[in-house]
C-alpha cells in the first residue's frame, strides 16, 4: 500500500523530503503521481477540492497537515468512517500562547495609544492598570486555548475560559455551553477566540456577542475567518462598543487589497500567522501517526466527527 501526499508549498520541498526521510520503507507518492488509486491507503493532505478523496477505495487514514480541519468536514463526500488526524503539539500551542499574550498585553498596555502619541510628538502620560485587574476570556479551551490560558494566568490576568463541556484548568474560571456564554461575555473585557469552526461557532464574533461584553472591550481572534461577521466588527469598532480588535483569520484569505478592514480604525490585522507549526513538528506528528497506524497503535490528535473538531 502507498501514502499519497498533497502538501502546501510553504516549506518548499522540505515537508515532502521530511516525510520521506521519516518513513523509510514506505511507498510515498506526491500528488498527482497516484498511479493505481487502489494502492493508496493513507492520504496526507493540506487543502483539497471537495471530492478529492473519493477515488481511493482502500483509504484507511487521512492526515491533515495543519491544526484546523473544518475544510475537510465541509466536504460532503468526506468518508466519515475513516480516521482523520491533525497536527498539534506543544510547540504549536506555545506559539499560539505567545500570539495571545503579545496582543493581550498590546491592548491592556494600550500600545497603539503611545504609538499614536509619539507620531504626534506628544508626551501623553496615561495611568496603566495592572494585569491582575484585567479580565481576559478565552473561547475554546483545547490545545490552543489551554496553552494561551496557562501563559495569561502566569502573567497575572484574571482568566476565564468558555468550552463546550465543563473543563478544569489551573487558575481559570470555567464557563461552558450556550447557558454559560452570556455570563462569560459579561465578565470579559479582552475576548480571545481560539474555537474551531463548526456549525455552532460559525459567525460567533457578531454584534450580539460584542454587545454582551462591557462597553470598550477588545476582541482578539486567531480562530477561523468564518467565526467573524466583518460588518458587525466594523460597526462595533465605529461606535465604541469595542475599543480595539486584532484579527488573524479572515473569511477570504489573503484579505483582498480593497477590503475596508485594512483601514478600519483600531483594527490590527495579522496574516494568519498566529501559530504555524514548525517543519520539524509537522513532519514529526504526521510520520509518527503513520507509524502508529501501521503498528496498529492508537492514533494521536484524532478528530471527533460527532463533535466536528
Ligand atoms: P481543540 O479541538 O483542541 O479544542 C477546541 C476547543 O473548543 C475545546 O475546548 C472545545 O470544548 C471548544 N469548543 C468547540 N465547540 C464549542 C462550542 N460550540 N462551544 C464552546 N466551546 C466549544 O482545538 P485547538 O485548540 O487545537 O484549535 C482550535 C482552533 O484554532 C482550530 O480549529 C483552528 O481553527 C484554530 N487555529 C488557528 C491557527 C492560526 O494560525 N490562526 C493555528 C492553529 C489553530 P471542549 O473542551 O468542551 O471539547
Amino acid at each position: 500500500m502507498a501514502v499519497l501526499c498533497l502538501l502546501h508549498r510553504a516549506y518548499g520541498d522540505d515537508l515532502m523530503n521530511g516525510i520521506r526521510a521519516g518513513l523509510p520503507g514506505e511507498d510515498i507518492r506526491e500528488w498527482p503521481d497516484v498511479r493505481d488509486p487502489a494502492d493508496i491507503d493513507i492520504c496526507v493532505i493540506f487543502r483539497m477540492q471537495p471530492g478529492f478523496l473519493a477515488p481511493y477505495p482502500n483509504l484507511r487514514l487521512i492526515s491533515s497537515t495543519g491544526a484546523g480541519i473544518d475544510h475537510y468536514l465541509s466536504d460532503p463526500s468526506l468518508p466519515r468512517d475513516i480516521p482523520l488526524v491533525r497536527v498539534v503539539d506543544p510547540d504549536s500551542g506555545a506559539r499560539m500562547a505567545e500570539y495571545t499574550l503579545c496582543w493581550v498585553l498590546f491592548h491592556h498596555r494600550d500600545v497603539a495609544f503611545f504609538q499614536a502619541a509619539q507620531a504626534r510628538g506628544e508626551w501623553a502620560y496615561k495611568q496603566m492598570r495592572s494585569a491582575s485587574s484585567v479580565r481576559v476570556g478565552v473561547m475554546g479551551l483545547g490545545h490552543m486555548g489551554a496553552s494561551a490560558c496557562e501563559r495569561l494566568v502566569a502573567t497575572g490576568y484574571q482568566v476565564a475560559g468558555w468550552s463546550r463541556g465543563p473543563k478544569s484548568l489551573p487558575g481559570v474560571e470555567n464557563f461552558h455551553g450556550p447557558n454559560g456564554f452570556e455570563a462569560f461575555l459579561a465578565r470579559t473585557e479582552i475576548l480571545v477566540n481560539l474555537l474551531p469552526l463548526t456549525a455552532e461557532t460559525k459567525g460567533i464574533l457578531c454584534r450580539r456577542t460584542f454587545d454582551a461584553m462591557p462597553r470598550g472591550s477588545v476582541v482578539i481572534s486567531a480562530g477561523r475567518g468564518a467565526h467573524l461577521l466583518e460588518a458587525d466588527l466594523q460597526a462595533a469598532l465605529a461606535d465604541g462598543q469595542l475599543r480595539a480588535a486584532t484579527i488573524d483569520a479572515f473569511p477570504k484569505e489573503p484579505l483582498p487589497a480593497d477590503s475596508p478592514l485594512w483601514t478600519t480604525p483600531n483594527l490590527h490585522i495579522t496574516p494568519h500567522c498566529s501559530s504555524t507549526a514548525s517543519l520539524e513538528t509537522t513532519v514529526g506528528v504526521i510520520t509518527g501517526n503513520i507509524r502508529r497506524f501501521r503498528a496498529g497503535e492508537p492514533l494521536l490528535n484524532l478528530v471527533d466527527y460527532s463533535k466536528g473538531y
